[in-house]
């Protein structure tokens, strides 16, 4: 045995390393910088522990999380091994009391918090015997990462102050843009890189396309069913969503909780507890759930709404089957989530990089090839076989052998240095004559004029595909140049076979234009939220108001989403009032209706829940009728059935009080002869006369 695995077996009582973490502790146990990546419950927390109870001298941990930092230092008291966390939440007289500890040799781990460390270095160099420093949560350095935290730039001074001492850093995701970024920001020196494989072949993906609200939860549910001894998670968009969902699951029998930032700790904890411990099936949160959970029975994970970027998705999804056996994740698209996101994105600062990455996702949740390719790919690891456990290894896309095509893609991104992004990429292969391309003499590389037979949109889907099976990256710090993988360059040698799925043209309108870039060729979706602002521009510059008093970008969003078809439909759509519904209800619905291919508008008369929630919207039974270009007579025989059905509250809008009387008292006094007197003689409509004796009906019964 060696030094290591004793101290594996004595401290832990395991008796063998998981892979990687062998090599990681001899590195830095012989004094190297490392660089960690490995998947979250990889094992990281060991690579840093074991050399710290192996060198002299306590080892410092840096960790953002102050849960964490408990439940670590927490695991490592319960196994003998001295340790201790220093940060905001304890008392300072506490705090001081564990670095003198520190300083006189009795601690083997320190964790501390970013802010605190800086607070605290000058102290900690002149006292600490340091063995090590570990930075957990490494990726929160980066720019690019997706959870940048400003304070942990400041840690780029560490390896200057302690230039002795190895220093670790440790991260569960990270893209090759980020972990370069961690390396440089740290001043790492030659560090020991180990990237742990983050495949995860037993959980299966899928994404659908939302079904709705209410198939949605009947998918949900049959998961909770399915899995019944077990349980599962629902990541939902904000805390509003989350409390609706952990709602309508309990209201159906489900044993649920709710997780969100906006609880009480304590309630927090309560329950992280219950689902811990089993005694619900299933938790509702947002992403502020399961960092450092470590449950192993997670069946299935359902994103109810799309994440903001790659990272976080994997993170979520890998809190499922942790034990190795089948789980699935579940994720429901759609449009509106998309249009919520960019709004985040806009407000979140950092809005080029965000959105870069929600696009990534987006392309995600709509590609047609193997997906777990595309995660895998994303995190730059080599996969060549399509996984068999995704929707799209499941029913795939009718599909071709496309390596010549890729090799002209490839071999054009090699003649221009891996100088150039995807249009001029697409330019040079269609021989375009664009004057950048003859200035820069495009026009004579071999490659020019290759790809001429396909359009543009089917060059961009390919290479779109290409960057999402893993043959070519997007160089996003150098300018979004392409530059092919190391998997591409075994297509380009003809080492390497590879298929890519037909590309099928979206049914645009003809004015789209080919020249554009590929996020901007519009959508069917984005074409119709394009003619729904459009139509809204129109009615608010009528009214002389600004656009979001006529419906706000998110009700447009779920129109989008929800297509609807007729007047009861549309009512559904969020921040459609009912004064909004009889004024804009129509227009809008045409433009919908227009959009699906149907007759603009709905078809008329079918409807009488229409009548209904037009009148209660306060129009008048002659303007519905208007409206709909039906007969008043109509429109009172659909009022009448709300009437014997009771859900008709404004009853005195259909008659004159005078000719509510008359009717009552003729039918009170002369029943045989009233109906012909009251419509001859005193010429009171045969709709007004049924509409008071519904009305009498629903009174006396
Ligand atoms: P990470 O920090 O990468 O998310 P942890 O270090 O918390 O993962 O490890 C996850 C779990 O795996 C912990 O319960 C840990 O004790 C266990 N573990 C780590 N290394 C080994 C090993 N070599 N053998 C058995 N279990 C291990
Ligand atoms: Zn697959």
């Amino acid at each position: 045995m060696t030094p290591a695995e004793e101290t594996l077996k004595k401290y832990y009582g395991y008796s063998s390393f998981r892979p990687g973490q062998k090599e990681i502790i001899e590195q830095v146990s012989s004094g190297r910088d490392a660089l960690v990546l490995m998947p979250t419950g990889g094992g990281k927390s060991l690579c840093y522990q074991i050399p710290a109870l192996m060198l002299p001298g306590c080892a410092i941990v840096v960790s953002p999380l102050i849960a964490l930092m408990n439940d670590q230092v927490e695991a490592l008291c319960a196994n003998g091994i001295p340790a201790a966390a220093i940060h905001s939440n304890r008392d300072e007289y506490t705090n001081r009391e564990l670095l003198y500890d520190a300083s006189q040799g009795r601690l083997k781990l320190l964790y501390i918090s970013p802010e605190r460390l800086m607070l605290e270095l000058d102290h900690i160099v002149e006292r600490l015997p340091i063995s090590l420093i570990a930075i957990d949560e490494a990726h929160c350095i980066s720019q690019w990462g997706h959870d940048f935290r400003p304070v942990y730039t400041q840690l780029s001074v560490l390896k200057q102050r302690f230039p002795n001492v190895p220093v670790m850093a440790l991260t569960a995701t990270a893209d090759r843009l980020t972990r370069e970024d961690i390396a440089r920001a740290l001043g790492l020196n030659n560090p020991f890189t180990y990237i742990g494989s983050f495949d995860r072949p037993n959980i299966s993906l899928r994404v659908m396309n939302d079904p709705g609200k209410k198939q949605r939860l009947r998918i949900i549910a049959s998961l909770i069913d399915k899995y019944h001894l077990d349980s599962g998670i629902v990541y939902c968009l904000s805390r509003k969503k989350t409390e609706a969902m952990h709602e309508a699951l309990t209201e159906m029998g489900y044993k649920s909780v709710c997780y969100h930032a906006g609880l009480l700790p304590r309630e927090r904890e309560a329950a992280q507890k219950a689902f811990v411990n089993g005694e619900a099936q299933v938790v509702c949160a947002t992403i502020a759930f399961g960092m450092g959970i470590d449950k192993s029975n997670i069946r299935w994970v359902v994103h109810n709404n799309i994440p903001g970027n790659i990272e976080s998705y994997y993170q979520e999804i890998g809190r499922a089957g942790r034990d190795g056996l089948p789980a699935e994740a579940l994720m429901f698209y759609n449009f509106a989530d998309i249009i919520t996101r960019r709004s985040f994105v806009d407000e979140s600062g950092r809005r080029e990089i965000n959105n870069e990455k929600l696009d990534f996702m987006q392309r995600y949740a709509e590609a047609t090839v193997c997906r777990r390719r595309i995660l895998l790919s994303y995190f730059s690891e080599e996969c060549i076989d399509d996984c068999g456990n995704c929707d799209n290894c499941r029913t795939p896309r009718q599909r071709f052998d496309g390596t010549i095509l890729a090799q002209k893609a490839l071999s054009a991104v090699i003649r221009v240095n891996n100088n150039e992004g995807i249009q001029t990429i697409v330019d040079i292969l269609r021989a375009s004559a664009r004057k950048e391309i003859l200035d820069k003499g495009y026009h004579m590389l071999r490659t020019y004029g290759a790809g001429r037979d396909l359009t543009p949109s089917e060059w961009n889907s390919y290479i779109l595909q290409m960057i999402q099976l893993g043959l070519l990256e997007v160089a996003y710090e150098d300018n979004f140049h392409l530059r092919p993988t190391p998997l591409g360059m075994k297509v380009v040698k003809g080492l390497q076979k590879i298929e890519l799925t037909i590309y099928e043209a979206p049914v645009y309108g003809k004015k789209t234009s080919a020249r554009q870039e590929p996020k901007h060729v519009l959508s069917p979706d984005e074409q119709l939220l394009e003619q729904l602002k459009q139509l809204r521009k129109k009615l608010a510059t009528e009214e002389k108001v600004a656009d979001y008093v006529v419906f706000s970008d998110a009700s447009l969003a779920d129109m989008v989403t929800h297509q609807p078809e007729d007047i009861d439909a549309f009512a559904d759509i969020s921040g459609v009032s009912k004064v909004k519904l009889a004024k804009y209800g129509k227009k809008f619905l045409s433009v919908i209706r227009k959009h699906k291919g149907l007759k603009a508008s709905p078809p008329i008369g079918t409807s009488q829940k229409e009548t209904l929630i037009l009148f209660d919207a306060g129009m008048s039974p002659e303007e519905i009728a208007l409206l709909k270009k039906v007969s008043l007579s109509t429109i009172y025989t659909h009022l009448i059935s709300w009437i014997d059905e009771g859900k008709l509250t404004d009853f005195r809008r259909l008659t004159t009080l005078e000719q509510y009387q008359t009717v009552s008292h003729l039918f009170d006094t002369d029943p045989d002869n009233a109906f012909s007197r009251l419509e001859g003689a005193m010429g009171i409509p045969g709709y007004i006369i049924r509409a008071v004796l519904a009305e009498k009906r629903a009174r006396t019964s």
